[in-house]
């Protein structure tokens, strides 16, 4: 593209809040045909609240001031929904030390002389601790959707707290008109597979890759460039940054992480699902312009 061209579509995509720090972002936008979507925070809101505790070992209220405490450290969305249900439930403050964030799996800290773990199955099975026997439960809350956090004490589980997410509105749409300027749409999240189906259900996205790590996210661009495809990831945190970084091009939802927003190529400002739409169309007409 001629540099006018492009400082033309640069000036119109910042009035439409989609910010273009590159020239080949926008050719390479324009060239992609297939879309990788985190979930957490790009498919839906990100602001996940407290749903339910699960008492296993513990009682419920000792079950959420162990969360809270180890969630006041972390900045994780999920941090954030912990430490509000624990305090609009009265949970007794406790206070962690040797706090120690394990980004796409949990968290883990000191409380009260004991290790406490909080996170996903990959960090239970990391440190050794069963999960079976509450597998049934997890199973039951994650078919709604929602995102089931194991809390383990001394490496046994003491109980689960589920969190749920609203799927950003007119996230379906979206998917459905990005479909249509081209794009092949494949969801990608850390969160668990029954998880991400019910939210790919709701949005109507078939092409799910769960239980990703940051890595794992960067190795599925990695892979798909490998068979020939032109990747755009799409997301909006820490544990998107590597894979941001993989892609032709990184779009960062404008409301996550500032490591994000460094790893992207596109930042789309309100963070919502239409202007990756605005920006292809963009991407498109500068590029056909030139031609
Ligand atoms: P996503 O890919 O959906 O944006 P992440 O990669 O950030 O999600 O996290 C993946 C999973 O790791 C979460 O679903 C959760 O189970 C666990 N996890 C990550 N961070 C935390 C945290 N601060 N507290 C509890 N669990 C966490
Ligand atoms: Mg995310």
């Amino acid at each position: 593209a001629t540099p006018m061209a492009i400082m033309v579509a640069t000036g119109r995509g910042a009035q439409a809040g989609v910010l273009i720090r590159e020239a080949e972002a926008l050719e390479a936008y324009a060239k992609v045909d297939t879309l990788v979507l985190d979930k957490t925070g790009t498919l839906t809101e990100g602001r996940p609240t407290l749903t339910d505790v699960v008492a296993v070992s513990r009682a419920e209220l000792e079950i959420l001031s162990l969360a809270a405490a180890l969630e006041r450290g972390s900045e994780h969305p999920l941090a954030e929904a912990i430490c509000a249900g624990a305090s609009d439930r009265n949970a007794p403050r406790k206070d962690a030390s040797e706090f120690e964030a394990i980004t796409g799996k949990g968290v883990r800290a000191i409380v009260d002389g004991a290790a406490v773990f909080l996170g996903n199955e990959a960090l239970m099975t990391e440190q050794g601790i069963d999960v079976a026997d509450i597998q049934e439960r997890r199973k039951t809350l994650e078919a709604e959707g929602k995102t089931v956090m194991f809390l383990a004490v001394e490496r046994e589980i003491s109980g689960l707290v589920a969190v749920a997410d609203r799927v950003k509105q007119g996230a379906a749409d979206a998917v459905e008109q990005l479909r249509r300027a081209g794009l092949q749409i494949v969801m990608a999240t850390g969160d668990s597979e029954t998880t991400a189906q019910a939210v790919a259900r709701e949005t109507g996205i078939t092409d799910v890759r769960a239980g990703l790590s940051p890595d794992d996210k960067a190795a599925l661009v990695a892979e798909l460039q490998a068979q020939g495809h032109s990747v755009a990831m799409a997301g909006d945190g820490i544990n998107d940054a590597p894979a941001l970084a993989a892609a032709q091009v990184g779009i960062a939802m404008g409301t996550g992480a500032d490591v994000a927003v460094e790893s992207a190529g596109i930042t789309l400002l309100k963070g919502d699902l239409t202007g990756l739409l605005r920006a292809r169309k963009l991407a498109l007409s500068t590029m056909r312009n030139i031609r």
